[in-house]
Order: structure tokens, then C-alpha cells, then sequence
């Protein structure tokens, strides 16, 4: 791969200085990295460059067929100034699962990698300090052919963009009520679901309006064939803790594979728990939550890295977990992947890399 040209900002932007009340991606870094891809030419021109606007097409094939695909990871602070990324070889090879399924020209991971240290690095003053805060980085790739006609683009462009965020729950580590949607789906097998593309995230946002309007945070999704088994909650894996088994839905091609659900199942299994990848319907759980056996429920997402869950709704019932406490398993699955994703617990995986 040639080489990536830098040209620095000659605007740089004043620094957020308290990220903790700060709401999620209004802030971006004074710096951004492209790269081109055309057919013919492959991918080329790598350049990082200040951050601003673009300058598109409105016949740019992403705005009428959607035919884009994204990652989201974080660059944290240790306490002694050093910034570690978790485990972003994992991101940029689902990145390439995602670009076979959406038809889009795979990258290469060892220098989109490279690219992605180096903006890091450029701009490492940005990654905030303090409980939770972390720089959220985004890689995105999206077609860029400018034709109406429904086809495979023939021209892409891939980014990284950097947002300071705070704690993603501005509550914390409070247990969150969520709502188990049974109008809508998010997807079959066979689709996208497995995918990481806006596509998916579009076809949900009804469902996260009408539950945000009743006071619920998120939507927990069912299959979408027979209605009833457990698949995820759109933007964050699920977790139970049944008994002495933690239990989470197992990858059947709808359900996203979430690091961090991969990073809590190592974690737990070295540690000695029962982790079970299995098919949980809705009804077992609601058997379980009234035979005093569901202990705890909790999310797995980059963005919060734990969402302890305190209530589901379903239909005209409600669950209310650990009496809508933080659960034990919740905190330390918390606590170790935090302790390790910031340098403050030693990292015996090896799952951290150093900017
Ligand atoms: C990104 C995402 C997740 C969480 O994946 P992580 O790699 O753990 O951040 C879960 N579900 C969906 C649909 C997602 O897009």
C-alpha cells in the first residue's frame, strides 16, 4: 500500500474538556482518514486529512441504496498517559465480513490497522480522561458510484472519524428497562442482521422510537420466523445468568457478533463459569424469571461495554430482574473488561494494543 499523506488542520478545535455531560458523537477530532476505491485502481490515495464536510454527489449510489457497512471501537487513557486500543484486528475483520455480504471491495485489515494508529496518534490529546470516557473511533465505507440504477457500485470511499464521548449511559451502571418488541423485526436469516450496516439500524429506529415515547431504553428482538427466540438488542448482545449458567443467544446468521460478547464469554469461561451459546426463547425466560431462577440479565455493546438489565416488558407482562439491582456477575463482567480495555488490570489475553 502507498504511503498516507497527512495534512494537518490549520483550525485546530478547542478540546473538550469535561466529556461526562457531554451527549454521545456531537464533537468530532480535528482530524479524519480517507481512502478511495474505484474499479480498476483498487484502493488508493490514503490521506489523512482536517475534519470536516463532504462533498457528494446527491446520485451517490449509498444515499438511495444504502450500501454501506461500519465498525465502532475505543481508544482509551491509562492512568500513567499511554492510549490502548481493544482487540481492533477483531473490528477490521468483521469489517471485511461485512464488505463480502454488502457486495463492497474487501480492505486490507493490516493497513486499515496502520491507517487507523496513526489518526490515534495524530490526534492522542483527544481521548478524554475520567470514569468511562474513551474516544470512539468509527470506521465507515460507503458506495460512492454516482447511478440511480439498482447495481453494485463500482467506486467507494472508506473513513475513520473520532468522537470524545463520556459514560454512554449518562446514568451509569444503573440497570436499564428495556421492551421485547413482537410487531416489528430486525432480521432473518439469509439478510443482514449478522452485518454491520445502517440498513439494519434504519428498519429498527421505529421500534426505538415508540419504546424511548413509553419510557423503555432499548428494544429486545426476537427472531423473525417464529417470533420467539431471543436474538439481540439491536445495538448491544444479551446476557442471562439462569442458575449457575450464563446463557446468551447463539450466532445463527441474524445476530450480530459482537467483540464484546466474544470478549465476556472468554472472560467467564477462563474464569470458570458455565457459558452456554444457545437458542433461549422468550417463553423460557419468562419461566425462569417466575421460578426465581433468572438472576441476571445484562447487554454487551462496544459503546457501554456492560448494560445491566432491571425489567423487560413483554407484551402485558413485566420481568423485574435482581429486584432491578446491578447483579454480581453484571458489575465484575464490567469491572474486568473496563480494568483491562483501560490499563488499570493486567491483560493476560493480550486483547490491548498500545498507540
Ligand atoms: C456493534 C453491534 C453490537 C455490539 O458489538 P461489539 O463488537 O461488542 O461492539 C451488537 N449488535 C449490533 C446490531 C451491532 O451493530
Amino acid at each position: 500500500m502507498p504511503e498516507i499523506k497527512i495534512e494537518l488542520t490549520k483550525n485546530p478545535k478547542e478540546k473538550v474538556k469535561d466529556v461526562s455531560q457531554m451527549a454521545f458523537g456531537k464533537v468530532y477530532t480535528d482530524h479524519m482518514f480517507m481512502m478511495d476505491y474505484s474499479d480498476g485502481q483498487g484502493w488508493h490515495d490514503p490521506r489523512i486529512v482536517p475534519y470536516g464536510p463532504l462533498s457528494l454527489d446527491p446520485a451517490s449510489m449509498v444515499l438511495h441504496y444504502a450500501q454501506e457497512i461500519f465498525e465502532g471501537l475505543k481508544a482509551y487513557k491509562t492512568s500513567d498517559g499511554r492510549a490502548l486500543l481493544f482487540r481492533p484486528e477483531e473490528n477490521f475483520r468483521r469489517m471485511n465480513k461485512s464488505c463480502e455480504r454488502m457486495a463492497i471491495p474487501p480492505i486490507d485489515e493490516a493497513f486499515a490497522l496502520e491507517a487507523l494508529l496513526k489518526l490515534v496518534d495524530l490526534d492522542r490529546d483527544w481521548i478524554p480522561e475520567g470514569e468511562g470516557a474513551s474516544l470512539y473511533l468509527r470506521p465507515f465505507i460507503f458506495a460512492t458510484q454516482v447511478n440511480i440504477g439498482v447495481k453494485i457500485s463500482n467506486a467507494y470511499t472508506f473513513m475513520i472519524i473520532m468522537t470524545p464521548v463520556g459514560l454512554y449511559f449518562t446514568e451509569g451502571l444503573q440497570p436499564t428497562k428495556i421492551t421485547v418488541e413482537t410487531e416489528y423485526v430486525r432480521a432473518v436469516q439469509g439478510g443482514t442482521g449478522d452485518v454491520k450496516t445502517g440498513g439494519n439500524y434504519a428498519a429498527s429506529l421505529k421500534s426505538q422510537g415508540v419504546a424511548n415515547d413509553a419510557g423503555y431504553s432499548q428494544v429486545l428482538w426476537l427472531d423473525g420466523v417464529h417470533r420467539k427466540y431471543i436474538e439481540e438488542v439491536g445495538a448491544m448482545n444479551i446476557f442471562f445468568v439462569i442458575g449457575d449458567e450464563v446463557v446468551t443467544p447463539i450466532l445463527n446468521g441474524s445476530i450480530l457478533d459482537g467483540i464484546t460478547r466474544k470478549s465476556i464469554i472468554e472472560l467467564l469461561r477462563h474464569e470458570g463459569y458455565t457459558v452456554s451459546e444457545k437458542r433461549i426463547s422468550i417463553d423460557e425466560l419468562y419461566e425462569a424469571n417466575q421460578n426465581g431462577s433468572l438472576r441476571e440479565v445484562f447487554g454487551t455493546g462496544t459503546a457501554a461495554v456492560i448494560t445491566p438489565i432491571g425489567a423487560l416488558k413483554w407484551d402485558n407482562k413485566e420481568m423485574i430482574v435482581n429486584d432491578n439491582r446491578l447483579g454480581e456477575i453484571s458489575e465484575h463482567c464490567y469491572n474486568t473488561l473496563y480494568g483491562i480495555q483501560t490499563g488499570e488490570l493486567e491483560d493476560p489475553f493480550g486483547w490491548t494494543i498500545e498507540v
